[in-house]
Order: C-alpha cells, then sequence, then structure tokens
C-alpha cells in the first residue's frame, strides 16, 4: 500500500454518511448518523491574503469598521475568527455539493434534497439534518427540535504578521480604506454620511489554520479540501463581494490529532521554521492506529479524489 492508500484505509465507509430512518410518533423521518468512529483527520496550512480582508466581528463607530486583533505571543495581530472560517466554508461545501448532485441527477438540487433528506436544506436557517453538509457541520431542525453534533472543528487564528505591518489603520502609510455605500443610488448626494471608513488586513498576510474532522470519511477529507478552495474565491469577512480573498497551502493532511497548535504554528513562523518543519515533515500526531500523513502533492492527489468518493455516496443514497 502507498501512503494515500494507507490513509484511505484509515477512513469510515461513506455508507456511515447516509442518514437513517428516524420515527417519532405516526411521522418518519431522515437524520444523520451520530459519531461512526474515533478516529480523526487534522488537516493543517496557511491562508494568504489576496485582497483586502476585514475581519470584522464587532460594532465600530458611527461609519467607522476596525478589524479584530489580539494582543499574542510579544504582537499585536490580526484575528480571525474560527465562527467566520466555519460559515463561510460550510457555505461553500454546500455550493459544491449541489453542484455534483446536479452533475450526477441531471435535474435540480432541490428536488433530490428532497428525496433524500426530507427537505431542500438551507443554511443556516432551515437545515435537513440528514445530508452530507449537515453531518458534517452540524445543525438543527427547528421543525422538528432535533440536532445534530458537529463533526468539524475549527480554531481561532492570529496573523502571522504585526498588526502594524498588516493592517492598514489610522496612523499607518495606507490609512483607512474608504468605501461608499450608496453607489447604486445617482440620485442621492455623495456627502460625508454615505462614505464608511475601513481598516483592512493587507494582501500577503498569513494566518496559519488547523481544521480536525472527526469520524472522517474520504468523502469528507476530499470534500472539505475542494470547500476551502470554493471559499478563497469567494472571499471571507466583511464585504466578501469585493474582498477577502484566499490563497491556501495545504501543509499536511494527517490521520490523528495534532502534537501542536494555531500558537505553536505562530511561534514557528516567527522563528522562521514554519515551512520548512513540514517540508522536512517534523511534525508530529497522535494516532492510536499509527498515524498516516501526507504532504505536498499528496494532498492534491487526496483531494482529487472527490469525484470518486462522492460517486460512492450517491450510490449508498439509493
Ligand atoms: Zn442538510
Amino acid at each position: 500500500m502507498n501512503t494515500i492508500e494507507s490513509f484511505v484505509a484509515q477512513m469510515a465507509a461513506v455508507n456511515a454518511l447516509v442518514p437513517r430512518e428516524f420515527r417519532s410518533g405516526r411521522e418518519s423521518r431522515r437524520v444523520a448518523q451520530p459519531i461512526f468512529t474515533r478516529r480523526v483527520v487534522t488537516i493543517a496550512g496557511i491562508k494568504t491574503v489576496k485582497t483586502r480582508f476585514l475581519p470584522v466581528s464587532h460594532e465600530g463607530y458611527g461609519n467607522e469598521s476596525y478589524v479584530d486583533k489580539l494582543e499574542l505571543l510579544g504582537k499585536t495581530r490580526a484575528e480571525f475568527i474560527s465562527r467566520k472560517l466555519k460559515g463561510i466554508e460550510r457555505r461553500a461545501h454546500m455550493g459544491i455539493f449541489r453542484e455534483m448532485v446536479e452533475r450526477k441527477s441531471g435535474g435540480g438540487w432541490q428536488q433530490f434534497f428532497t428525496t433524500k433528506f426530507d427537505k431542500e436544506c438551507t443554511i443556516p436557517d432551515n437545515l435537513c439534518i440528514a445530508c452530507w453538509n449537515c453531518s458534517l457541520f452540524g445543525g438543527l431542525d427547528t421543525d422538528r427540535n432535533m440536532a445534530t453534533f458537529s463533526r468539524i472543528r475549527f480554531f481561532d487564528t492570529y496573523s502571522i504578521e504585526a498588526a502594524e505591518d498588516c493592517i492598514a489603520m489610522e496612523g499607518t502609510e495606507e490609512g483607512m480604506g474608504i468605501g461608499n455605500q450608496v453607489y447604486e443610488d445617482v440620485n442621492k448626494a455623495r456627502g460625508r454620511e454615505t462614505y464608511h471608513l475601513y481598516e483592512y488586513v493587507k494582501a500577503g498576510t498569513r494566518f496559519p489554520f488547523i481544521t480536525i474532522i472527526e469520524s472522517p470519511t474520504l468523502l469528507d477529507v476530499a470534500g472539505y479540501l475542494h470547500a476551502v478552495r470554493r471559499a478563497d474565491e469567494h472571499g471571507y469577512g466583511k464585504y466578501s463581494a469585493n474582498h477577502g480573498k484566499f490563497d491556501t497551502r495545504f501543509l499536511v493532511v494527517a490521520t490523528g490529532y495534532p502534537r501542536f497548535s494555531v500558537l505553536d504554528m505562530l511561534q514557528w513562523a516567527d522563528e522562521g521554521t514554519l515551512e520548512s518543519r513540514f517540508a522536512k515533515r517534523e511534525v508530529y500526531f497522535d494516532d492510536l492506529n499509527g498515524s498516516v500523513a501526507l504532504f505536498g502533492d499528496e494532498v492534491e492527489a487526496l483531494a482529487g479524489k472527490l469525484a470518486e468518493a462522492f460517486d460512492e455516496y450517491y450510490r449508498a443514497l439509493g
């Protein structure tokens, strides 16, 4: 067996993603199966900002918005909270899922979802809690008052670069960005009140990240790798229609829990050893079955298995 085959051999069968029938009173509805193995997969990498990025999770003052920041390991850094990563990546994942359904079924995804999962499943307020997306990201079905736990864990991350170097803000060379809220209304005079000022994270800024998938199937892992790339094109943060595009480099995909954290990755970056540690494969994972770690081209080869894994899921749904 080569490394990729050994990795795939540790994944749960894709059948585990097929929802179970759940009976309540007269009704029978489908629900994603709970955690089915004790295994996990860790994915770690670096996200690099390509266009102005506005990680903003709080109200600013008046017409101004400010980038989230945190003092950490001796410097102020831009903060990219895990909730925002999860939200955008979940939507990207659903986009890919629907497209693959349409390609396979030759019809609309709505029909397929209603037949296989009892409803269309829309994020965030009308989740089906039966489909692949709900199985991975979890959700609450308010109609039935039932929930599925998320099998994917995200962690807050912080810029490698210091705030004064990577954030355009008052007092820096660039100053704050200036936007206009009324492009569309040509009759309205553009005055002080229609403009807003915003801080932004500059292109080239890097954020290391770690994601953990529990009870992983090959479809989950390959699908996640594609969802991240799709999310990068869509954009993260405030005004993500125009801003917040990223480039992601996956450094490792491995079975087991990581023996390092985002903080370690920041520390390694500050010491200048982040990339070389992964290049030399000097990163470790705890897996009772013996960790299988994929690097570089092996990660790409794994991502290339998406269509094959999806075919299997599609067949399993019947
Ligand atoms: Zn769903």
